[in-house]
């Protein structure tokens, strides 16, 4: 179990509105590679806790990393919530945080294509991140929907209009306030999107947003690899593996390793599998199917993508290209995702002796 964290410096705590801060961080010179990222990925961050000793929870970063700008996450409070709160109400400059490097696949293939970016309220995080860094360094035209509670709740209102000001060809952001027209619906999402039918979409947000956003564009025949989506789910474990995880963990694989016959799907011999991921093709004959996807490409060292590994997020998702496989576990993907081939590699073993996956989906 990968359980490489850094503690870092807070450089500075921005408040974006009355429920939501930017944290600034400073980064050494020391680890800098291992927090480069790309626009749309997020950090796993340990919130302290008397209860659990931390909470850990993963948060998208609304800096661009192809401007000068420091390391950022925006977080909003979530009522009644643990970690979104304590942040904001106790990190200032000169605090410190224990952060995993950047991850997710929530992240444009081509900065050059045009896109449709869905954002209701905190989904504007990784949002604002892909639209910055498409302006900076691609060369298509950008639309943004950014639903809102009401004026006051618009996370990043003065960039989005010196954006709309700078890039008058490019950029168009339309803000649907609830306050004004009431929640968007599905309709309403639909006859917006009609107009770019052409353009790749990322949507975040809360889900019945995000559900309403999908079936418009599937409606609307967006192909799979042009509809992506980001779910904002808390993290129900620890992946920063303290050492009662770690024992969970030992006794997990244990249990894996175990399993017999009766447990494990008939596979008459060892899987094939195929990976594609960040242009590179994998191929390997010598997959037992005992371990996880991921688990497997990792052993092979394949940078494959991951988080909490539980199931909760969908970090490590992949397209299922051919083949079948079981998830033990997961609490993020619905039924449209899986009708799509969408897989979460921390949970899934192979039904079928041979796997095409790709994580460019
Ligand atoms: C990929 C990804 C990216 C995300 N990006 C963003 C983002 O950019 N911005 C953003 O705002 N959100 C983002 N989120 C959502 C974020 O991770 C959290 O889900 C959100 O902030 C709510 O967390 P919370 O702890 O405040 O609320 P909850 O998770 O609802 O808090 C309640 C939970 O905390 C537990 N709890 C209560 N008290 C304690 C305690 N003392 N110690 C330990 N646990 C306790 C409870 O048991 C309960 O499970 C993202 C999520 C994902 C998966």
């Amino acid at each position: 179990m990968d359980t490489e964290s850094y503690i870092l410096p807070v450089r500075e705590v921005i408040r974006e509105t009355a429920d939501a801060c930017s944290v600034v961080f400073d980064i050494a010179d020391d680890v800098r590679d291992r927090f480069d990222y790309k626009p749309g990925q997020f950090l796993t961050v340990a919130v302290p806790s008397d209860q659990t000793g931390l909470a850990a929870r993963c948060y998208s970063l609304s800096s661009s990393p192809v401007l000068d700008q420091p390391l950022t996450i925006t977080v909003k409070r979530t009522v009644d919530g643990y970690a979104s709160n304590w942040i904001c109400d106790n990190l200032a400059a000169g605090s410190t945080l224990r952060v995993m490097p950047p991850s997710g696949i929530f992240t444009p293939a081509d900065l050059d294509a045009d896109l449709l970016l869905f954002a209701g309220g905190s989904g504007v995080t990784p949002i604002i991140s892909i639209a910055r860094t498409a302006l900076a360094r691609g060369t298509g035209k950008i639309v943004v929907f950014y639903a809102n509670r009401d004026q006051d709740s618009v996370i990043f209102a003065e960039e989005w209009r010196k954006l709309s000001a700078e890039y008058p060809e490019r950029l168009i952001v339309v803000h649907w306030l609830e306050s004004v027209q009431g929640l968007p619906s599905q309709e309403q999402l639909q006859a917006f999107a009609a107009n770019f039918s052409t353009y790749t979409s990322f949507c975040c947000g809360p889900a019945p947003f995000m559900k309403a956003v999908s079936v418009s564009l599937r409606a609307l025949d967006f192909p799979r690899e042009r509809r992506h989506q980001e779910k904002f789910v808390s993290l129900g474990g620890n992946p920063f593996g303290d050492v009662e995880e770690l024992r969970k963990a030992e006794e997990e694989i244990a249990e894996v390793d175990d399993r017999d016959e009766s447990d494990t799907p008939a596979l008459a011999g060892p899987v094939t599998i195929e990976a594609e991921l960040d242009g590179e093709n994998y191929t390997f004959d010598d997959y037992s199917g005992k371990e996880t996807i991921l688990e497997f490409l990792e052993s092979k060292g394949v940078p494959a993508p991951f988080s909490c590994r539980e199931g909760n997020c969908s970090a490590c998702a992949c397209v299922l290209l051919e083949g079948e496989v079981e998830m033990a576990h997961n609490d993020v993907l619905d039924d449209l995702d899986l009708a799509d081939g969408i897989r979460l590699t921390c949970q899934s073993t192979p039904l079928t002796e041979k796997l095409k996956i790709t994580y460019n989906g």
